[in-house]
């Protein structure tokens, strides 16, 4: 994805690099990109555990337990991000993050609190922490808020969304057909951008009609059908499924299934 492209393109890797990269299949290395996350934690378990589950999901990880090997780790190399345990030996995770900041990295960095302790994520989002998670986590919640974390830094708050031939860029109100920019009218615009927000899912024209007007007046639920008429000249027929008596669905393509006879 084009998010990775951003930070990444040109990127070589050198020969120990390559080593510790999870998708190493010992031949060359793949061209795609690598997203590298600092782990800095010192119970040994968890630092494993937070390890795995992130090499699992296909990032590259290094691992500190201690403050100063992870102020040495962070400043040498370049990571997309850094999960930060507090309590350290040597150097404590807050007073890092300070000092990082302080010098201008910006590396996302997201805390690992004790549970409840409200005072941890307190200094540690005024220490300059972008998230943080409290122990103990499922590691489908550090993954999740991960993928978050790494995807803001990258400027991509709202994701590009795609439904087959069409692409729509919510930060530049950009909608594509086949990778070419296609004009829109404002209503239009909101229309499908409602509709790709719920792919998969049938949306009844009242509730299109009142996510496309701002304002109370001027409520048509009739002018929906000429949008969505409007849109499927534009982006191809089959862009927008009518779903008799309930409203209309936007799908996403599903090839592994075949086409029925
Ligand atoms: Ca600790």
């Amino acid at each position: 994805m084009s998010i990775w492209r951003a930070s990444r393109a040109g990127d070589r890797y050198t020969e120990s690099q390559w080593a510790r990269y999870p998708g190493n299949p010992g031949k060359e290395p793949r061209s795609g990109p690598v997203v590298r996350i600092l782990v800095v934690e010192d119970e040994t378990a968890l630092a494993a555990q937070l390890e795995s589950a992130l090499r699992a999901a296909g990032y590259a990880v290094d691992r500190a337990a201690s403050g100063d090997r992870a102020d040495y780790l962070a400043r040498t190399e370049d990571y997309d991000a850094v999960l930060l345990d507090l309590g350290l030996p040597r150097v404590d995770g807050l007073t890092l993050l300070r000092q990082w900041r302080d010098s201008g990295m910006a590396v996302p960095v997201m805390v690992l609190t004790a549970r409840g302790s409200w005072s941890e994520k307190v200094l540690g989002i005024d220490s300059g922490a972008d998230d943080y998670v409290a122990k103990p986590f499922r590691i489908e919640e550090v993954l999740a808020r991960t993928r978050a974390l790494i995807r803001r830094a990258h400027g991509h708050a709202a994701p590009e969304l795609r439904c087959g031939r069409v692409t729509l860029d919510p930060r530049l109100a950009v909608v594509t057909l086949d990778g070419t920019p296609v004009t829109l009218t404002g209503h239009e615009y909101r229309t499908l951008s409602y509709l790709m927000h719920q792919l998969g899912r049938v949306v009844s024209r009242t509730e299109l009609t009142e996510h496309i007007y701002a304002q109370n007046f001027e409520r048509d639920s009739n002018t929906v059908e000429v949008f969505v008429a409007r849109l499927r000249r534009k982006l191809g027929a089959s862009t927008i499924e009518t779903v008799r008596g309930l409203g209309y669905r936007m799908s996403p393509p599903s090839p592994a299934k075949g086409h029925p006879a």
